[in-house]
């Protein structure tokens, strides 16, 4: 049976519809779950018993369950299990302009970034929309706040799950639903070229963040498996023509990894590589894991990285820390977890 927080409303229309019924009762049905947050069909007293009976026998209400819960400044980590035990994480920050939710789109991770602590974990599955959208509402009804951002950065590649991370968008950006503008959801990808092209015809106003990390193919290829797939001035010139059809601007995420991607020439070719784009850099200090030999860069060199950047008029950012006090970066708290359990 499928799970009732996995259903666009266009979905329950159709259910609706098909079952000889007029389609705003989807409308009724997704203002019981995501406005007044009922937790069973049961409550949703506008409906009929017999309507009710009929919803039970097509749609389950599954939940997931929060695990572990580690809060540091303006961040609360959690790790949730899902129903088949598998755990995943979402990471709360709290801004000046708003909550913001990272949210995990797969259990693991197959893109196999030689930095990233999600990728040691190899990918064991796709995360259903429903899993998804219930990070958001148990978050949300853990801290009793709402949450005004999401961020797809949590464990898992969401161009890897495309189909179920769109629904889960559906969902969220839905008025009738969780009612999160566009413009404040992000996705992030390490770059699957055929996926961004999918995207770019799909005409939401949505965020795309492109973790690059490197400046040319020599770098990327070393620390990030899928630029051997798709190079780099490949993935540039898709990004040009996504920046030309949609007339959105492009975030590009670089993890600073010291003596790696962080040396002056590499932000001379960098600015080069993205001159005249609409785009910014964030450029991330790398969080330190116990299992992988990388290291941040020191202050200085980051500081100098971005004022290379900003003399050869690239718009860029260092972005603020939250999580490594917490072990917020992807996929510790649950590889930390993993290793308590053994
Ligand atoms: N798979 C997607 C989204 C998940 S990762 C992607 O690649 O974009 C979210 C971001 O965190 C990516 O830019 C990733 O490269 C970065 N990241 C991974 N491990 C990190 C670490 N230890 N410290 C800082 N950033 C990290």
């Amino acid at each position: 049976m499928k799970n009732i927080y996995g259903i666009t409303l266009s979905q329950l229309e159709n259910y609706f519809e098909k079952n000889n019924y007029k389609k705003f009762k989807a409308t009724q049905v997704f203002e019981w779950l995501y406005k007044k947050r009922v937790s069973s069909f049961d409550e949703m007293t506008n409906m009929k018993k017999t309507t009710i009976e009929e919803l039970k026998n097509e749609f389950v209400f599954e939940n997931i369950k929060i695990v572990d819960k580690k809060a540091g400044q303006d961040v609360i980590k959690y790790l949730f299990e899902l129903k088949d035990k598998n755990l995943v994480e979402a990471v709360l920050m709290k801004h000046d302009y708003g909550n913001s939710l990272c949210v995990s789109t797969q259990v693991g991770c197959n893109m196999g970034c030689a930095f990233c602590e999600s990728g040691r974990l190899k990918k064991i599955r796709n995360l259903e929309t429903y899993e998804m959208v219930l990070q958001i509402l148990k978050v949300e009804m853990d801290l009793n706040i709402r949450i005004s951002h999401i961020v797809l950065m949590g464990i898992g590649e969401p161009f890897d799950n495309y189909d179920n991370v769109m629904n889960f968008i559906d969902i969220i950006n839905s008025g009738k639903g969780i009612d999160i503008g566009a413009r404040h959801i992000t996705i992030s990808t390490c770059g699957i070229i055929p996926k961004i092209k999918e995207f770019m015809e799909n005409g939401k106003q949505i965020n795309l963040a492109i973790s690059l990390h490197a400046p040319d193919d020599e770098i990327r290829n070393k620390i990030m498996n899928i630029n051997k797939a798709y190079p780099i001035n490949d993935l540039i010139d898709v990004l040009k023509e996504y920046i030309k059809k949609t007339n959105r601007r492009v975030t590009f995420e670089y993890v600073m990894l010291k003596n790696i991607n962080d040396t002056e020439q590499c932000a001379i070719t960098l600015a080069k590589l993205i001159k005249n784009m609409n785009a910014y850099v964030n450029l991330i200090p790398y969080n330190e894991t116990r299992h992988i030999a990388f290291n941040r860069s020191d202050n200085e060199t980051i500081l100098k990285f971005y004022d290379i950047l900003k003399k050869n008029k690239i718009n860029v950012t260092i972005r603020k820390e939250f999580g490594n006090k917490v072990n917020a970066a992807c996929g510790q708290l649950r590889a930390n977890h993993e290793r308590r359990d053994k």
